[in-house]
């Protein structure tokens, strides 16, 4: 049995439509606990046979290391795909050199290239710092200069928090396209609407890739809405019916959360969409529920 045949054989592979792909998305585990389940849910989510999976950046690079280890051992234990989210703000170009060739060596070719939060203590490098990137569009010239990499961005369908209005961030996000992206993942958003109107703004500005929505399954909802706030993701009034003050690890949470996501999931599809990039929050029984429930396994 050669690698990829041993790393296969460690799950079997569901049934997928195949008419849908799908990525899966990971944070990097920091604690022994964690790391633990995260190992133990691997297998059951490369068995969704994803296009890709991709690991989370920690804000600040604060978890630089766990996210390229994590992601060479998952390509190494599975064979799939596999992506490093990088972050460029407040880390020296020539660090993100030294990660970038890391990452390329060990077979990982996908960056999902992004500026990152801005740091809580304001220290910011200045505009004119030549050490630094300062914005995404910045960091994916830097990376080509580099190594080939296959470049993913993010969208926001209803806006970044820091934009003034949503034309000067579809311009902005047309600057990483000209930099060389090759598609967009968009922030969570639960009212499809969000992301038709985007889609369609999208488009009239030129920009014809690939826009990737971000499925969001909602494991805890207290948790989902402080994030969203954070995220400048409305959340619609029928989730607040359905989930607010219930607990989040009942049996029938877990039910209705898979049912909303399969919903929201089906309408995207009747809509032309044909990725799903899913962020996991590293629960394998939330996304597979949801991608039985939508049909997306078979
Ligand atoms: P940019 O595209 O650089 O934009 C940032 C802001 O600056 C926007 O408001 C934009 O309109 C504005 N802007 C851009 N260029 C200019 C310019 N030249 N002049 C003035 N304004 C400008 N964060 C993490 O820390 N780790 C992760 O792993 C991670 N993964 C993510 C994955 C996805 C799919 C998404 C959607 C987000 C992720 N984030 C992650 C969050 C992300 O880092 C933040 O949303 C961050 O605030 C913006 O990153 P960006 O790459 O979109 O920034």
């Amino acid at each position: 049995m050669n690698h990829v045949e041993h790393a296969k054989s460690r799950f079997s592979l569901l049934k997928r439509n195949p008419d849908i792909s799908l990525s899966l998305e990971f944070f990097p585990s920091k604690t022994e606990k964690a790391a633990e389940a995260l190992w133990e849910d691997i297998p059951k989510l490369a068995a969704l046979n994803p296009s890709y999976i991709s690991v989370t950046y920690g804000a600040g690079g604060s978890s630089k290391n766990w996210t390229v280890d994590t992601a060479i051992r998952i390509f190494r234990e599975t064979m799939v795909p596999t992506a490093a989210h990088l972050t460029c703000i407040g880390t020296k170009k020539s660090e993100i050199e030294n990660i970038a060739r890391k990452l390329h060596e060990n077979h990982i070719h996908h960056i999902i290239a992004l500026r990152g939060d801005m740091p809580k203590d304001g220290v910011i490098p200045d505009s004119n710092d030549n050490d630094y990137y300062h914005y995404a569009n910045e960091l994916i010239e830097g990376l080509y200069k580099i190594c080939e990499f296959d470049i993913s961005v993010a969208a926001y369908p209803e806006k970044h928090p820091e934009a003034p209005n949503i034309d000067v961030d579809i311009d902005n996000l047309k600057k990483k396209f000209d930099a060389g992206a090759s598609r967009a993942i968009t922030q969570l958003f639960f009212d499809n609407n969000k992301y038709y109107d985007f889609l369609e703004k999208v488009r009239k500005a030129g920009i014809n890739a690939p826009i990737i929505p971000g499925i969001f399954p909602i494991s805890n909802f207290e948790n989902t809405v402080k994030f969203a706030k954070m995220c400048n993701t409305s959340i619609p009034k029928n989730l607040y019916k359905i989930f607010e003050n219930k607990p989040s690890c009942s049996e029938e949470h877990i039910k209705r959360a898979a049912e909303i996501c399969a919903a929201q999931i089906c309408d995207l599809r009747d809509n032309g969409v044909k990725h799903f990039h899913f962020y996991t929050l590293n629960r394998s029984r939330l996304v597979v529920d949801s991608c039985n429930l939508s049909g997306i396994i078979i």
